[in-house]
């Protein structure tokens, strides 16, 4: 079986549950003014450059950086508590195989898929605290599910579903 931490630093797509506990308002780029109600979202994105997938997320969960992709908006007031790493995938292919569960819904068209001509966005509202719909995720695409706390070398990687 392989390590964790080796499929963390391979090049993937991943999907992020974040947990936003109150809503949101922000203007978003070229995206205007966006509304954001309390709930749950998944984020999807891939990773391809040095540092593979680990790098990437651990971009996302860093509190201080510089504003560049419109989740990093998002997360200006969301958290992320779980990621689905999926080792060699193609985020526009999971964001597609997302259409085959429930409980799963567009918002904010465009977000995340500026440079993409196969989604309207890469962010999709969840129903409910989202742990379900991430597990049916998994079901059809593959890969594992870590909480957000694995992804930082003081913490023990550990898979929270196996
Ligand atoms: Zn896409």
């Amino acid at each position: 079986m392989m390590q964790i931490d080796k499929i963390f630093k391979l090049p993937g797509a991943y999907v992020l549950l974040v947990d936003l506990k109150t809503s949101y308002q922000s203007e978003i780029g070229s995206l205007g003014n966006i509304k954001f109600s309390a709930g749950h979202y998944f984020y999807f994105g891939s990773a391809r450059g040095h540092g593979g997938m680990q790098a990437r997320v651990q971009r996302h969960i860093r509190a201080k950086k510089k504003l560049h992709w419109h989740v990093d908006w998002l997360l200006l007031s969301g958290t992320v508590i779980k990621v689905l790493l999926i080792a060699g995938g193609v985020e526009c292919n999971i964001r597609q195989k997302a259409d085959l569960i429930n409980d799963l819904k567009v918002i904010a068209p465009g977000f995340g898929s500026s440079d993409c001509d196969q989604c309207r966005t890469h962010l999709l509202a969840v129903n409910g605290d989202g742990s379900d719909a991430l597990k049916k995720l998994q079901g059809v695409t593959g890969g594992g599910i870590y909480s957000a706390t694995s992804f930082f070398p003081n913490t023990a990687a550990q898979p929270v579903i196996v």
